[in-house]
């Protein structure tokens, strides 16, 4: 894997910026990798690394053999279109003229269903203002652990280190935590490991949130 070329505050960085996800078809909860869009492994500055996925980094690659690959170039006007998009805030679907009752719309939200190979986990990314709240149930069919930490956090625990997590529950099938409140700025994942011999087919719902308004204006 790419991964362990690359400097940690890099890819955290470039992962982030891009969601975790593929920056060619934007299809979240796929397998990610950084890829070196000049095709130089020691070039590990974020405009050269692009995050695809593993169908699309064998396209930019072109391991696949068949059909045409995608050029550096190409890439590069994928990365940097994607990473705009990402940089923005979210807006839910349907953002016509409702303006008047937002607090009961979350800023972002995510229902998925995903398969987590065995021995493998799997981060969603959220880029939070300090206060915002972040609500997040999943069940899975199998027992999983989940936790909510920083982005840094999580690959340092990547990387063999101890997990520095503000919530998380061990061995779940069916789980809401407390609703986390970003104590600063800051990335933040919602992390699910699975520990077990076999894939397991987790569903989450994450939904993060504007400040309460009691809270809002504490500092
Ligand atoms: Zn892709």
């Amino acid at each position: 894997m790419s991964r362990q070329s690359v400097p940690d505050n890099i890819a955290v960085k470039v992962l982030a910026a891009n969601r975790h996800t593929c920056c060619i078809c934007r299809e979240s909860g796929k397998h990610v990798q950084l890829h070196h869009i000049d095709g130089n492994p020691s070039n590990n500055v974020p405009q050269n690394l692009a995050v695809v996925c593993l169908d699309h980094h064998s396209r930019v690659t072109g391991d696949e053999g068949l059909g045409r690959r995608f050029t550096p170039q190409e890439v590069r006007e994928y990365k940097l279109e994607w990473e705009r998009i990402c940089a923005q805030p979210s807006v839910a679907a349907d953002d016509d003229e409702e303006e008047d009752d937002e607090a009961d719309e979350p800023l972002v939200s995510v229902h998925q269903s995903r398969l987590i190979w065995a021995k493998d986990e799997y981060a969603y990314t959220f880029d939070m203002e300090a206060q915002q709240e972040l609500v997040c149930s999943i069940s899975a069919d199998d027992y999983v652990d989940i936790s909510i930490c920083t982005a840094r956090d999580y690959r340092k625990w990547l990387d063999g280190e101890e997990l520095m997590q503000y919530e998380g529950e061990e061995d779940v099938r069916e789980c809401e935590l407390p609703t986390f409140v970003a104590p600063r700025d800051g990335k933040y994942v919602v992390a699910i490991m699975n520990d077990n011999d076999e894939g397991v087919d987790v569903t989450v719902d994450l939904s993060m949130w504007a400040p309460s308004e009691d809270e809002e204006e504490n500092d």
